[in-house]
C-alpha cells in the first residue's frame, strides 16, 4: 500500500504483511534507470571514438559538456597550476583522506599463498596488478576530487604502474577538467589527466586513440547510466568494476535514533542526482513522522534544491514501515542499498546480520558523508540492488589472481595414474600420453 503523506517522501507499509525475501524484491523503491536501454545510446559514441579519435572526442565534448576542449590530455603545468591554486584547508583534508584510504587499502591487499598438498606437490597463489588502469572521475552534475582518491590511492595500493584519470571538461575552466580533481591528481602524483566524459572517455581508454592515449587493461569509477553503459558495452574486452550508478542511502532506525541525524543523511545524497534514491527503513510510526519534520524543514533550505526535491519525491525514495527489526533486516537485504545505515539501539548487532550493502555504516556517528570523503574505505559501490552479487571498489579490481603449479617427479608419480584414468573418462588420450611420458622415465 503506498500513501503519500504530509512531506515529500511516499510510504509503504509493510506492518500488516509477511512478505517473502522475492516478493520484497518487488515491494523495495528503485530508480527508473536501466543501463540496458542506455547501451543503446552509449555503443554509436563508442564506435564514433574507434573509428575517428580526437576528432570524435572534441565533437563530442562540444555536444554533452558544452565546450571543446583546447587539450584533450591536460598539459602537465595545468595539473601542477591547479595544485598550486589550491584552497589549503581543501588540500588539509585531501591529504587527509588520501591518508586514511591509502592505510585501509594497502592493508586490504591479500597475501600470496602457497600450500604443500603433498610432499614435493605445491600450489600457490600471487596476487598481479594489472598494467594499466584507466580511473573514471565524474563532472557533470557535481564534481568529485573525492572519486580522485578513492579510484588512485586504491589502485597505487593495488602496485599499478600505470595510470591514467579522465573526467569531463568543464565550460566554466576553459574545456578543462574541475581545478580541483586536477590538484588531488597532483598530490597523488598523476600525470597523465584527460579532458574527456561520458561514454567517450570509456571509449578512449578502452580502445586507445592513436597519439593521444594508450589503451587500459582495467577501467573502474563511478559516474551516471550512460558511464555504467559504456563500462558495460567494452566489459571483456577490459576489466571493469561494478556499475557505480546514482547514488543511493537506506536507513535502517528505531524509536532511538535521533531524526534530525536520519534527516540530515537522507538529504545528504539526494543532492547528487535527481536520480539518487533515499529510503528509510523503519518500525516506528513516530520516528517516520519526525525525520519527516526534520526533512520538511531541511529540503526548503538547501542549495541543490531542485535535484534534491526531484530525488526524494522519484520512485526510488520513500519510508518503509515494517514490523519489527527482523522486518528492516529483510527489506535492508532486499534493497541492497549502495550505502545503508543503521541507527538503532544494537547497531553493531544488527549491521552484523547485514547481506547485501555496498557498505555498512555502524550508528549515528559513522554517517554516509564521513565515507565519502575520509572515513578510510571506498565511495565507489555497487547501487541499483547490485550490492546482491558485486562489491565496492577495492584493491582487487586491479590485481588477478595467478596460481602455480609446481610438482617434483615423485610427487608427479604420486597422482599420475589418476590423471591418466579421468583422462581415459574424458576420451582425451593424448592428456594421459603426457603423464606416462613422464612416469615411464
Ligand atoms: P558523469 O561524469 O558521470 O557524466 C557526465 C557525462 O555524461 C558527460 O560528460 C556526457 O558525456 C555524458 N552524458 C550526459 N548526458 C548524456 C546523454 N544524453 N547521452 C550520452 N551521454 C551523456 O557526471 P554526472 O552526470 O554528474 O553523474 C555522476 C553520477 O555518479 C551521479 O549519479 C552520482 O550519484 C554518481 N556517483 C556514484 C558513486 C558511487 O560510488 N556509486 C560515487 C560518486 C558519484
Amino acid at each position: 500500500r503506498r500513501t503519500r503523506v504530509v512531506s515529500v517522501l511516499t510510504r509503504i507499509d509493510l506492518r500488516e504483511r509477511e512478505l517473502t525475501a522475492r516478493e520484497l524484491l518487488a515491494v523495495v523503491p528503485r530508480a527508473d534507470i536501466n543501463v540496458g536501454d542506455a547501451l543503446a545510446v552509449v555503443e554509436p559514441i563508442i564506435e564514433d571514438v574507434r573509428v575517428r579519435g580526437e576528432a570524435a572526442l572534441r565533437e563530442l565534448g562540444e555536444r554533452f559538456d558544452g565546450v571543446a576542449p583546447a587539450h584533450l590530455r591536460v598539459p602537465e603545468e595545468e595539473i601542477a597550476r591547479a595544485l598550486e591554486g589550491l584552497d589549503p584547508a581543501v588540500r588539509d583534508a585531501l591529504e587527509e583522506a588520501i591518508d586514511r584510504v591509502g592505510r585501509f587499502h594497502r592493508a586490504t591487499v591479500p597475501p600470496p599463498v602457497d600450500v604443500e598438498l603433498a610432499p614435493g606437490a605445491i600450489v600457490s597463489q600471487r596476487w598481479v596488478p594489472v598494467g594499466r588502469v584507466g580511473l573514471y572521475v565524474p563532472g557533470g552534475l557535481a564534481v568529485y576530487p573525492s572519486s580522485v582518491v578513492m579510484n588512485v590511492v586504491t589502485a597505487q595500493a593495488a602496485g599499478v604502474p600505470s595510470i591514467a584519470v579522465t573526467s569531463p571538461p568543464q565550460r566554466a575552466f576553459g574545456g578543462l577538467p574541475h581545478p580541483t580533481i586536477l590538484a588531488a591528481c597532483a598530490l597523488l602524483g598523476v600525470t597523465e589527466v584527460y579532458a574527456v566524459g561520458g561514454a567517450q572517455a570509456v571509449a578512449m581508454l578502452a580502445h586507445g586513440v592513436d597519439d593521444l592515449c594508450d589503451p587500459v587493461d582495467v577501467i573502474t569509477g563511478p559516474g551516471n547510466v550512460y558511464v555504467a553503459a559504456a563500462k558495460r558495452a567494452v566489459n571483456g574486452l577490459v576489466g571493469i568494476d561494478s556499475e557505480a550508478g546514482p547514488t543511493e542511502i537506506a536507513v535502517i532506525a528505531d524509536s532511538t535514533a535521533t531524526p534530525r541525524f536520519v534527516a540530515a543523511d537522507l538529504l545528504s545524497q539526494a543532492e547528487h542526482d535527481p536520480m539518487a534514491g533515499s529510503v528509510l527503513i523503519t518500525d516506528s510510526v513516530d520516528l517516520a513522522d519526525a525525520v519527516e519534520r526534520e526533512l520538511g524543514a531541511l529540503v526548503d533550505a538547501t542549495t541543490h534544491l531542485a535535484r534534491t526535491k526531484e530525488a526524494l519525491t522519484g520512485r526510488q525514495s520513500a519510508i518503509i514501515l515494517t514490523s519489527g527489526i527482523d522486518q528492516s533486516v529483510a527489506v535492508a537485504d532486499a534493497y541492497g542499498a549502495e550505502h545503508l545505515e543503521i541507527h538503532t539501539a544494537d547497531a553493531r548487532d544488527v549491521a552484523a546480520r547485514i547481506r547485501n550493502a555496498g557498505a555498512v555504516f555502524v550508528g549515528e556517528h559513522s554517517p554516509v558523508p564521513l565515507g565519502d570523503y575520509l572515513a578510510g574505505s571506498n565511495h565507489v559501490l555497487p547501487t541499483g540492488g547490485t550490492a546482491r552479487f558485486a562489491s565496492g571498489l577495492g584493491v582487487t579490481a586491479f590485481l588477478k589472481a595467478v596460481s602455480y603449479i609446481d610438482y617434483s617427479a615423485d610427487a608427479l608419480a604420486q597422482v599420475g595414474e589418476k590423471v591418466v584414468a579421468l583422462a581415459n573418462a574424458e576420451d582425451l588420450p593424448a592428456h594421459g600420453e603426457a603423464i606416462r611420458a613422464r612416469l615411464e622415465r
